[in-house]
This record gives structure tokens, sequence and C-alpha cells, in this order.
């Protein structure tokens, strides 16, 4: 982080030095474009600290319409300053109490550099700002470009960040999701065509302000859709959003073939982990149980709270039966034994803890063999959960159960799955 902040630093004093004196029209229009962006601030600062508390922390920045246009209209060394005392006001009075200033710091140095890039990309290609090279078409293919090169820029400083702080590379969580980066090309957009605005005239920016505050609140509506579809303790999907996206999964099972399955798992005796550690602790517990699940399984299967210490899972791309080990027993035992050997480190008040000895209890059903609807499925799969806690718990059981048996001493029951030998409870 301090690498790419000295360098946005380092970069713009020396394109200062390079430039020399700025002419004054420039600065006119650097400090017009400053209090646009101002003035956009703070007239969304309602809907941007909403933004704040209900992000996820990766996140596009809306101003990026007037650093974008300041890109592209002003030296370089102006954009950069422009860029810098935006992303600072934004900082200053919407993110100020929830991110903090070494964070903000290089986002906006990574804006900076994304305006110097793009500067950079007028001015060799279109000589200069916007309305200097006589060719339309070369401006407008500078004006491309810059789009590009600015989101590249700045994609790539931010994923650069991710995959150095984050334990493990995996590629496809360090680049913005592609709905992300849709918002940030139309944000680009609209500066470009704030460029052109103010070039015509400056007064016709009166137009840019309102479909950029509409834009404003879509954005933070899409946001409260993906914090109220998530679960605040565990970070999967609530059950009402599991529920919705799992009917949806299912509806295109139908269309494509593919066996698709639900799985039930509950930890067992969880109540006794809150007895022994306090609710505090259980809910660590249950936080890594819900990564546990997570990384048992791909990314496109679906991992939802059903509530308390319940989740559920629906699997797609399984291979029915044997084949590849992505069978739905084979991933049903891989859950129950990650779970088994789970340790859960947290720090308490009384020093550091390790809560082990967990086990869960996991019933499945398959698509479209145990029920051709997701209640169904649910309740076959609820089912057989039951029978792997009477079968003494820590076990897996698939599909629809033979009733309870009478007899106390009867082996476990099941037509199929596996478990540990009943232990008594
Ligand atoms: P069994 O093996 O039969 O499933 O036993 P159990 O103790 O896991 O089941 P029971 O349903 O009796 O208890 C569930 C417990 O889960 C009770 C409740 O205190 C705990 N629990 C539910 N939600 C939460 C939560 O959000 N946080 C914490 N810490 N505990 C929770
Ligand atoms: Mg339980
Ligand atoms: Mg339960």
């Amino acid at each position: 982080m301090l690498l790419v902040e000295f360098t946005a630093l380092a970069l713009v004093a020396l394109q200062f030095a390079a430039h020399g004196p700025t002419s004054l029209p420039d600065f006119r229009l650097a400090a017009l474009i400053t209090v646009l962006g101002i003035v956009h601030t703070e007239i969304s600062l309602g809907v941007e600290r909403v933004r704040r508390r209900v992000s996820d922390g990766n996140y596009v920045d809306l101003t990026s319409v007037w650093t974008f246009a300041g890109a592209v209209l002003l030296t370089a060394p102006q954009a950069g300053v422009v860029a810098a005392v935006v992303s600072g006001h934004l900082w200053w009075r919407a993110w100020r109490l929830r991110t903090p200033l070494f964070r903000h710091a290089f986002t906006a140095s990574t804006i900076v550099l994304s305006c110097l890039a793009a500067s950079g990309v007028m001015s060799s290609i279109a000589g200069g700002a916007l309305g200097t090279a006589d060719d339309g078409n070369l401006r407008l293919a500078a004006l491309v470009l810059a789009v590009l090169v600015y989101t590249t820029v700045n994609s790539c400083l931010v994923a650069g960040a991710i995959a150095v702080s984050s334990p493990q590379f995996d590629p496809t969580k360090v680049f913005a999701s592609w709905e992300e980066n849709v918002l940030e090309i139309g944000t680009l957009s609209l500066g470009a065509l704030t460029a052109v605005v103010l070039v015509v005239n400056p007064w016709l920016v009166l137009f840019v302000l309102p479909p950029l505050l509409v834009l404003h609140r879509a954005v933070l509506v899409r946001q409260l859709e993906a914090a109220a579809s998530t679960d605040g303790k565990t970070g999967l999907l609530t059950a009402a959003a599991w529920h919705t996206q799992a009917e949806r999964e299912l509806r295109r099972a139908e269309r494509r073939e593919g066996p698709r399955a639900v799985l039930v798992v509950d930890l067992d005796h969880f109540k006794a982990v809150n007895d022994t550690h306090g609710h505090l602790a259980g809910d660590q517990v249950l936080a890594a149980v819900a990564d546990a699940l997570r990384s048992e399984v791909r990314d496109r299967d679906l991992v939802g709270r059903f509530g308390g210490e319940e989740f559920v899972v629906l699997l797609g791309g399984l291979d029915e039966p044997g084949g590849d080990g992505r069978g739905l027993e084979a991933v049903a035992e891989r859950i129950r034994r990650r779970i088994a050997s789970l340790r859960v480190e947290m720090p308490t008040a009384d020093g550091p803890l390790t809560v082990a000895g967990l086990s869960a209890s996991v019933g499945g059903s398959l698509y479209p063999g145990d029920g051709g609807d997701l209640r169904t499925l649910l309740h076959v799969a609820d089912t057989a959960l039951y029978a792997a806690k009477r079968a003494g718990r820590n076990a897996v059981r698939l599909g629809v159960q033979v009733p309870a048996q009478v007899d106390p001493l009867a082996e476990p029951v099941g037509p199929r799955g596996s478990g540990e030998p009943p232990a008594a409870y």
C-alpha cells in the first residue's frame, strides 16, 4: 500500500516539475471539477453513508465521474490533485468512521494513478486535453482507451493489494464481480460524457447531476438487496435468500439435465458449546463452520444458514453414482469429516481458547430421484438428518428413510449413507 501511495505522490510531483506553471484556464477547470465532485458528495451524503455501512469492502466509487472527467480534460498533475481532493473529501464526510485512513489513502492513490494513466493516454494519442486533436475519430478512440486504461489500472492495483494481503491466491476473489466492473465502466462513461459537456458549455453539467444521483440510489438498492440476503453472523445466505436462489437453480436443472442435491447440516449438541464457552464463542464456532462448509463445496453451490446451528446446501455438478468423487455421499462425508476435524481458535478475555471435538449430522436428498421440488427435497433431507441424529450423530444419512424402528437396540437405520458407531446420548 505504501509503495502505491509513494508512487502516486512521486508521479504527481514529477509531473508538476515537468509541466511547469499551469495555465489559468486549466486551473479554473480543475477548480470547477473539484467543486462539482464535492457538491456531488454533499448531495448524496445520506445514500453514501448507508452504502458505506452495508458495504463488504469492495466498492465502486461514483465520484470517478469527476475524477475521470479531470483526467480527460486537465494536465496529468492537475488531474491527480483533483482526484486526491475529491476522494479525500468523500472520506472525510462519509467514510471516516468506518474506513481507516490508511486504507482510504491507498484507494485515493489508486484513483490518482488511474487518472495519471488515463491522462497519459489522452496526451499521447489526442495530443493533450480532449479538445486539442483535430481528428474527431482519434479523440473518440483516445477517450475509449482512456476509460479502459483507467479501469484496468484501478482494478489491477486493488486486486494486487487483495492478492498480497490474503493467505491464498484466489483469482476469483481478487477481481471485483462482473456487476461491479459494469458499474465502474458505466460511471466512467458518464465521466467521459461530462468531459465533453464541460468543453461544449460548462452549464450543461447541470444535466449530469440528476442522472448521477439516480444512479447512486440504484446502486444503494442493489447493495441493500445483497446485504439483506446475507446472514450477518456467518456471511452465508439467509434462509429466505437461499430458498429463492435454490428454487431458481432447480428450475434451471429442469431445463438442463444434471442432478442437484440438498444437504441439511445440524451441529451436534451445540447447546453444550454455548453452555461451556458462552454464546460469543458459539457465534465464532458458527462462523468457522460456515467457512468450512463454503470451502468444501464449489463456488456455484448455494450455502445458507437455515436458522440457529443448522445449515443447508444446494449442490450442482454432481457425478452420481460414484465417478470422480463428487457424488452426494462423498460431498456429505467430506463435510462431516471436515467439521469433526475443526479446531476453532479465538481470543477471549481469559486468553486464547480452542474449541474442538465438534461434530455434525448430515441429511441429504437428490433431485430428481428423491423429489421433484424443493419442498419435498428439504423434507426428505430433514428426515434423513433426524435418522442420522437417531443413529448416534456425527453421521450422514441420504434419501428417503425407512420408518423409525421400534427396537431401541436396533442397528442405525437408513438405506444409504454411513456414520460413526452410535454414541450414547
Ligand atoms: P442436537 O445434537 O440434538 O442438534 O443438539 P443441539 O444442542 O445442537 O440442538 P438444540 O436444537 O437443542 O440447540 C441448538 C442450540 O443452538 C441452542 C442455541 O443456544 C444454539 N444457537 C442457536 N442459534 C445460535 C446463535 O446464533 N449463536 C449461538 N451462539 N448459539 C445459537
Ligand atoms: Mg444441533
Ligand atoms: Mg438444530
